[in-house]
C-alpha cells in the first residue's frame, strides 16, 4: 500500500538490504533522510559530499539492456580497459552492441608497467587484441586515470573524437572507470552540476551525466563483474594485496624443467619441459613467489596455503577454491596470464608449461606484451 521510496538524486527505488545493487540506503542514513524529507541512495549520497562515484554491480539482464541501447545512439563510445588485465576486462560482443558508432579503447592503469616499455609498441599491441576480439576501435589511447595530467591529454583525444555527440564511458569493474570518471568530473564540472535522475530504459541502472560545453553529456554507464577475474574469488582485502598499485618491478626466474613458481597460494607456474631458460613474472611487487621442485609442489601447497603461501590467509583456506591446472605450449614468445594477478612471460619459444588458479579464474596464453 506504500509508494515506494526513491532516491532524490537518481530516483533508484530505496532499499536497505543489498550493498551491491542501486538504491542501497543503510538503516540509520533512512531514518536521517526522512526526517529531512531527503532520502538519497549511498551512490549518491557519496557523489554529493564526497565527490565520489561508487560501483553498481549489475545483473547480466541489466548489462545486455544498456550495451542494447548504445547502438541505437549517435555517440561516441569509450571502452576504458585495465591493461594490466586485458583479457578480463574486454566486454563480450561490444563490437555488435555498438552499432556504427566509433569506440576509443582506453587502456588504464598503465603506470604499473614499467616504465622501459615502449608506449607506441603497446597501443599496438592492444590494437592487434582488440581486433582479435572483432572490435575495430577509432583510435587506442594509454592513460592513467591516478593521474590528472593524462586526464586532461585523455579529454582533449575524446573532444577530438566526439564530433558534438554524447559521450558513452562503458567498462567492466575493476578498470578505474570511477577513478577516471572522478578526474573527468574534477576537470569539467562541479559536483552541483552533474544529473544522475536519468535511468537507461528497461534497467534499473542509474546514469550519471557529466554536462560538455556543447549542451552534449558524458554518461557514465554501471559496470559488471566479469566472471572470470581474480575480483569475482577473492576477498576486497586480498584483492588489494595481489592487485598491483605501482610501477612493476618483473622478476627474472632461470628455471631448469621440473621447477615450480608459487605466487602467494593464489597461483602457481609449473615448468614440465624444455631447456634451461628464462621466465619475467609481472606480478604486484607484494606477492611473495616462492620456488621449489615440482614433484615437491603439491605437498608444499597442502601443508603451506595459509602460512608461508598467502594469500589466502589461514582463516581463508577453507573457503578459497582449490587451484585448477591449465597446461600450455609455448610457439612463440608468450605470456600465461592469470586472469586479474599478472602474467609470466615464457622469453623464447618451445617451453611446456603449466599454470594454476583459483577455480573460475583464467588461465590463457597470448602473444607476449613485451
Ligand atoms: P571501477 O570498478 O572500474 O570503477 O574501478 P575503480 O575506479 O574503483 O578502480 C579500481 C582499482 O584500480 C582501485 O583500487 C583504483 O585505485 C585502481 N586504479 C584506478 N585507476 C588506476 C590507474 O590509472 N593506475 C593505478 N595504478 N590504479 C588505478
Amino acid at each position: 500500500n506504500e509508494e515506494a521510496l526513491r532516491c532524490i538524486g537518481c530516483g533508484a527505488i530505496i532499499q536497505t538490504t543489498d550493498k551491491e545493487k542501486s538504491g542501497y540506503t543503510p538503516d540509520s542514513a533512512l531514518k536521517k533522510g526522512l526526517e529531512k524529507d531527503e532520502v538519497y541512495c549511498q551512490r549518491c549520497f557519496r557523489l554529493r559530499h564526497y565527490n565520489e562515484i561508487q560501483d553498481v554491480n549489475l545483473t547480466d539482464d541489466d548489462f545486455l539492456k544498456l550495451l542494447n541501447e548504445l547502438g541505437t545512439k549517435d555517440a561516441l563510445i569509450i571502452n576504458v580497459i585495465d591493461i594490466f588485465d586485458f583479457n578480463g576486462s574486454m566486454i563480450p560482443g561490444l563490437h555488435r552492441f555498438v552499432g556504427n558508432n566509433p569506440v576509443l579503447l582506453v587502456g588504464n592503469k598503465v603506470d604499473l608497467l614499467p616504465k622501459s616499455l615502449k608506449r607506441g609498441k603497446m597501443t599496438q599491441w592492444l590494437r592487434e587484441r582488440a581486433f582479435e576480439e572483432g572490435l575495430r576501435p577509432q583510435d587506442v589511447i594509454l592513460t592513467s586515470a591516478v593521474k590528472p595530467k593524462e586526464m586532461e591529454d585523455l579529454l582533449a583525444i575524446i573532444e577530438n573524437h566526439r564530433k558534438g555527440r554524447d559521450v558513452f564511458v562503458v567498462g567492466v569493474t575493476n578498470v578505474g572507470k570511477s577513478t577516471l570518471i572522478n578526474q573527468i568530473i574534477n576537470l569539467t564540472a562541479g559536483v552541483e552540476d552533474l544529473i544522475t535522475t536519468s535511468q537507461f530504459p528497461g534497467t534499473t541502472l542509474d546514469r550519471i551525466e557529466i554536462p560538455l560545453e556543447d549542451g552534449k553529456f558524458l554518461i557514465d554507464t554501471p559496470g559488471i563483474i566479469h566472471r572470470h577475474q581474480m575480483a569475482h574469488v577473492l576477498g576486497a582485502k586480498d584483492l588489494k594485496l595481489i592487485a598491483p598499485k605501482k610501477e612493476i618491478k618483473p622478476m627474472v626466474y632461470q628455471l631448469n624443467e621440473g621447477q615450480t613458481l608459487f605466487f602467494g597460494g593464489v597461483a602457481r607456474f609449473d615448468y614440465l619441459k624444455g631447456e634451461r631458460r628464462s621466465f619475467t613474472c609481472f606480478t604486484s611487487n607484494d606477492l611473495k613467489i616462492h620456488r621449489t621442485k615440482l614433484e615437491k609442489a603439491d605437498e608444499l601447497y597442502q601443508k603451506q596455503v595459509g602460512k608461508l603461501l598467502q594469500p589466502p590467509r589461514e582463516d581463508e583456506v577453507d573457503s578459497f577454491p582449490e587451484l585448477v591446472r591449465f597446461e600450455f605450449t609455448a610457439k612463440e614468445k608468450a605470456d600465461i596470464v592469470f586472469a586479474g594477478l599478472g602474467w609470466v612471460t615464457i622469453n623464447e619459444p618451445g617451453a611446456i608449461v603449466a599454470g594454476w588458479a583459483p577455480k573460475g579464474v583464467d588461465v590463457i596464453i597470448r602473444k607476449s606484451l613485451i
